[in-house]
């Protein structure tokens, strides 16, 4: 009999009153980890009530106060990062250097909010008018909720959480069923830390808990990340029920390569954005499109490194490339691959009936590439979440852009030349929310807005950077006079 995941409230660890779980397998070895409750209405009614509770207090608590707990949450990360990394892996089936890569992302975020009591200051003018003063001031805003993908499940709910609750809100965290694990170590971190109880909140389930989070008239605002579809239901849901929302979506993240680019520099970069987490990143490089000459050059270069890459446990330190989430992950990225097959593309090195010597339950798909891409086709449309990089070939620049632009997402695009008039024109002209010039994966830091155009991202205020303080806060401007 494996363990049930608990939710956290009012500090204290309790279980939920739901009937369905989820079963939390180790993708590679196929291990039952845990059950992750699909937690009710009333357990989120329940969560609410403590944040709400908590809010009071918590707003008044000096905001340097607030920054300390910080302080001593990021030792805490710190001294267990090899145990959080661990567990990134055993329930994500990433590789153990993909998983420190998210640790040190998400101690980042948390390095971010101590600078909230700088960040939270604001603006203000004498003599506005004669005698009359004028100030704004930042104030916390109440309850806030995130609702988390599977892929990061460390690094992603501390895009929000840190931010949100040293601005002074309080918070419920709602994370993936699939990777509920990390999540928990997370909460046993802040449990550690002694916060006010109620400040920090966790209810673990599916799209009902979700849906009971966005109806909730005391929750004030949603910070979600996940696939474009949910994080358009998520937008409209909470516009409906009138909170302010940051939906960050889905992607289809293409890299141009110029013929004058360094093309051994290019194709280890492409290798590491392409198949880094099994391809299920956000801004993992789906399409490179080979521009003129390069496109052969990139084909010969790739088909041979990555028919390469050791694929494994991600336990084991020499594995390059892990597994994918779950069997449902492998027959949805394989069909995907029939279908291109099906349109006409060239599957150059083929991953499907994945399978690695004595992890024979595990959930593989070995690193695919695809070449001879077609606009229009499934490769080029659709997310595929998985390791498969697709080719397609562009006449010359302005073409590369006519094919990144035909997107409906917009998450990420990259180029690689030596020519710093196309870098220019491509930052100038594409329309997605993070560029990368001679870079494969381009993931803002903490303290950047996470951009995200189009499909990829549903609201105003984007998550990280100064829109997060602005999302977290209230402005109320004061106008003073004294006689
Ligand atoms: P998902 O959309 O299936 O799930 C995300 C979250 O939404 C989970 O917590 C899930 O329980 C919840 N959910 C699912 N259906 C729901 C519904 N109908 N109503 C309310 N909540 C619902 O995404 P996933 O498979 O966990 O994650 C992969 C996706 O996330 C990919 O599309 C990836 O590109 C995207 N992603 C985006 C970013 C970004 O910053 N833009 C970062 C990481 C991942």
């Amino acid at each position: 009999m494996s363990r049930t995941v608990k939710n956290y409230l009012d500090g204290e660890w309790v279980e939920s009153g739901a009937s369905d779980a989820f079963a939390v397998h180790d993708p590679a070895t196929g291990e039952l980890l845990a059950n992750c409750p699909d937690s009710t209405r009333e357990d989120v009614d329940a969560a609410v009530k403590s944040a709400k509770a908590a809010f009071d207090e918590w707003r008044s608590t000096p905001v340097l106060v607030r920054a300390q707990y910080m302080h001593h949450f990021k030792v805490m990360v710190e001294d267990n990062f090899e145990k959080v990394s661990q567990i990134v892996v055993r329930e994500h089936g990433k590789t153990m250097d993909e998983a420190r890569g998210e640790v040190r992302r998400g101690v980042e975020s948390i390095d971010f909010a101590m600078s909230v009591p700088v960040l939270m200051r604001s603006d203000g003018l004498e003599d506005i008018s004669s005698g009359i003063d004028e100030t704004t001031v930042r104030q916390p805003a109440g309850v806030f909720a995130a609702i988390t993908p599977f892929n990061f499940p460390f690094m992603v709910p501390l895009w929000f959480l840190p931010t949100a609750i040293t601005c002074g809100n309080t918070f419920i965290l709602k994370p993936s069923p699939q990777t509920p694990l990390a999540t928990e170590y997370l909460f046993e971190m802040l449990d550690e830390l002694d916060l006010p109880e109620g400040v920090v909140n966790l209810v673990n389930g599916g799209a009902p808990s979700a849906t009971a989070l966005m109806e909730h008239p005391d929750v004030t605002g949603v910070s979600f990340v996940g696939s474009s579809p949910v994080a358009k239901i998520i937008y409209e849901t909470c516009t409906r029920n009138g909170k302010r929302v940051q939906a960050q979506g889905g992607a289809k993240n293409y890299i141009a390569v110029m013929p004058d680019a360094d093309i051994e520099a290019s194709v280890k970069n492409i290798l590491g954005a392409a198949y880094g987490c099994a391809g299920q990143r956000c801004l993992a490089a789906a399409v490179a499109v080979g521009v003129g000459d390069a496109y052969d050059q990139l084909k010969d270069e790739l088909a041979k490194q990555v028919a390469a890459l050791k694929v494994g446990y991600g336990l084991d330190e020499t594995t390059q490339m892990g597994t994918v989430i779950s069997d449902a992950a492998v027959n949805r990225i394989e069909s995907m691959i029939g279908q291109s097959e099906g349109e006409g593309a060239e599957v150059v090195v083929d991953g499907r009936d994945f399978q690695v010597d004595g992890y024979e339950n595990g959930s593989w798909v070995g690193p695919t590439l695809i070449a001879d891409v077609q606009r229009n086709t499934v490769m080029a449309t659709e997310e595929v979440f998985g390791p498969v990089l697709s080719l397609m070939q562009a006449d010359d620049f302005e073409d590369a852009v006519d094919i990144i632009n035909q997107s409906r997402y917009g998450n990420a695009a990259s180029i690689f030349t030596s020519n710093g008039k196309h870098a220019r024109e491509f930052k100038y002209s594409v329309n997605a929310g993070n560029i990368g010039v001679n870079i494969g994966v381009a993931a803002p830091s903490a303290s950047f807005p996470f951009g995200g155009q189009k499909d990829s991202f549903f609201g105003d205020l984007h998550g990280q950077g100064m829109d997060s303080i602005e999302f977290y806060t209230e402005r109320k401007i004061v106008i003073e006079r004294w006689v």
